[in-house]
């Protein structure tokens, strides 16, 4: 059975020109996308997806970083979405992501990762629910 995962290649990506490099790799997996879009979030909507991280140290960080620049957000429809899409970008730190990963290849640093990958399915239908409207995926 086909399930959803949601992604968004964040603004260090998008400012490199990785955007068609990382879509690419991402069809070349197996994923559809079922929604697509470029976009800027505002500091406001970026505190609000990443809510969960609050209490971190990194929150202020994160939260700036993500509304620095452009992103391209999306949801991706494969078997086993969520898992084959977090071991397609590799671990949070490229530095520990496995050769091959989106991060391994693309991202610089711990913090400015190249992309997103939803953790839960759960989570996939939130985040996706979040950045798009019912007029915006097929
Ligand atoms: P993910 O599920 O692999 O994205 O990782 P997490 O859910 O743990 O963290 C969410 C995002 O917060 C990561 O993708 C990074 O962009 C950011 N992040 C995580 N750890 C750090 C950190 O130590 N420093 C900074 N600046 N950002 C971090």
């Amino acid at each position: 059975m086909s399930n959803i995962t949601f992604t968004m290649i964040k603004p260090d990506a998008t400012g490199k020109g990785f955007t068609g490099a990382i879509i690419d790799r991402i069809i070349k997996a197996g994923f559809v996308i079922k929604a697509l879009k470029w976009t800027k979030l505002s500091a406001e909507k970026a505190g609000e997806f990443y809510a969960i991280h609050k209490e971190r140290p990194f929150y202020g960080e994160l939260v700036e970083f993500m509304s620095s620049g452009t992103i391209v957000a999306a949801i991706l429809e494969k078997d086993n979405a969520v898992a084959d899409f977090r071991k397609l970008i590799g671990a949070t730190n490229p530095a520990h992501a496995d050769a091959g990963t989106i991060r391994k290849d693309f991202a610089a640093s711990v913090g400015e990762n190249a992309v997103h990958g939803s953790d839960s399915d759960e989570n996939a239908i939130i985040e996706g629910n979040f950045l798009f409207s019912s007029l915006e995926r097929f």
